[in-house]
């Protein structure tokens, strides 16, 4: 069995809707896993704000525009009139789930509630438009089958047994439609897999069937070798190792849930990245296959601080690097890249919410200097830190300032740490010192 996934664009218009039913109706048993259509969780964050603020009128606003995006798409994808009548009233339902929510918003998890429409959206009207075009398909509701433990990892025994109990049901049924993001956490309420979680439910369901393959189908043709934004002629990748897709991920979450891979390397299932625009497209296949060695994609993530933390104290003495984590550790934020000297220690954030406090801490026994408008530049490859044609990435340092270097950390990734500012030019000479293009600059896009 396989699990196709298809993102929000993918089901954000009625052309695009009619792309997954011609990619989806192919005989073969799968289960489809749909975000929300395009722009609508962002619209429902937007209505859970409005309603914890008070802002009531507001809100009533931003619930009726959903409503009539929904119904405008449900008018224009379906023609039977029973079929448009039953979507119809899921609108309203869904409508008036949200209306409650102004008068009342003292449930558990309400935001969460409110958030999971989308996607309960998305599947009824897929699974209904599919049905009207005479597709045998069918949902599986993802709150009756997905849940989070209390750490919030899946919980795949529970899942596992619920999901092999709903696709028994159906035997005849070929295709499963199921909500992307949304799940159940260890009380029951309702929960989600944080934002773009969707990539995430799609490799949970696909170890939890044993799938044949999970395909994350997107508006992209797949995992690029350096940022099509800031860079011309680059390409999409073929194939990428699970390792090599492991060290991309932070970076490309855009692309890809960060978490997307964890459930299925085990278990070497294999995850294609495809593009419902042009399915032709080859895309790319996340596998346990080692292609080639040395660098393969050059990505940048921006939002980073660095801080520094320096101490005589340092030299010479053990425990200190203990006591720095121990800080970062009690105020969970995660460090993601890290370079020593003698007596100082650099190291990186993405999550400033307790920066105040941990800088606080810090200062108690060292000197600490923050920077922010930063960004990691990675360069991903096996093997990349023993490859003869690494040392040409070095020639960046004639070109810009690189505030941090982190090598051999593992054999696969090399990353710099750059000011943001520096980031189109980085990006471009990389790309000619290591893929031999010329540099060349595109307008940035976004
Ligand atoms: N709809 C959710 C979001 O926009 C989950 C997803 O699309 O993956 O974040
Ligand atoms: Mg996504």
């Amino acid at each position: 069995m396989l699990v196709l996934k298809f993102g929000g664009t993918s089901v954000g218009s009625v052309e695009n809707i009619e792309k997954v039913k011609t990619i989806v109706d192919d005989n073969a048993p799968k289960i489809v896993v749909l975000s929300a259509m395009s722009g609508s969780t962002n619209n429902l964050v937007a209505i859970a704000e409005a309603i914890l603020h008070n802002q009531t009128e507001a809100a009533l606003k931003l619930i009726a525009q959903l409503k009539e995006k929904n119904k405008q798409t449900a008018y224009h994808l379906i023609q039977n009139s029973s079929v448009l009548q039953e979507v119809v009233n899921y609108i309203n339902q869904i409508d008036n789930t949200l209306l409650s929510f102004t008068h009342n918003n003292s449930i558990p998890n309400f935001q969460n509630t409110v958030l999971a429409q989308g996607e309960l959206f998305s599947t009824f009207l897929v699974n209904a438009y599919l049905n009207e075009q005479g597709i045998a398909s069918s949902i599986i509701p993802a709150l009756d089958f997905m849940r989070v433990d209390k750490e919030g990892e899946p919980d795949l025994f529970y899942i596992q047994q619920n999901i092999k109990r709903l696709l028994s049901q159906q035997k005849d049924t070929q295709i499963f439609i199921t909500q992307g993001f949304i799940s159940l956490d260890a009380r029951g309420e309702v929960t989600n897999l944080q934002r773009g979680g969707s990539d995430y439910t799609a490799t949970i369901i696909g170890a939890a069937i044993k799938a044949e393959e999970v395909q994350i189908w997107t508006d992209i043709d797949g995992f690029h070798n350096n940022d099509p934004r800031f860079v011309e002629n680059t390409y999409s990748i073929p194939q990428l190792s699970f390792d090599e897709a492991a060290e991309l991920a932070y970076f490309g979450a855009k692309i890809l849930h960060p978490q997307t891979v964890l459930p299925v390397r085990a278990l070497d299932i294999p995850v294609r990245l495809k593009n419902t625009m042009q399915p032709e497209a080859e895309g790319t296949l996340i596998s346990n296959e080692i292609s080639s060695e040395g660098i393969k994609a050059i990505a940048a993530k921006d939002g980073i601080t660095v801080i520094k933390i320096k101490s005589e104290r340092m030299l010479l003495a053990h425990g200190f690097l203990k006591r720095v984590f121990e800080i970062f550790e009690k105020y969970q934020t995660a460090i993601d890249m890290v370079t020593t000297s003698e007596i100082a220690v650099s190291l990186t954030i993405d999550n400033t919410q307790f920066l105040d406090e941990i800088v606080a801490e810090l200062e108690k026994f060292s000197a600490v200097t923050v920077e922010d408008k930063m960004s990691i530049v990675c360069l991903a490859g096996n093997n990349i830190v023993n490859h003869p044609e690494t040392s040409k990435l070095f020639q960046i340092l004639n070109d810009v300032s690189i505030r941090m270097i982190a090598y051999g950390g593992s054999n696969n990734n090399i990353s710099l740490l750059i000011n943001t500012q520096d980031k189109p030019n980085t990006l471009q000479q990389l790309n000619h010192y290591i893929f031999k293009t010329q540099v060349a600059s595109v307008a940035p896009s976004v």
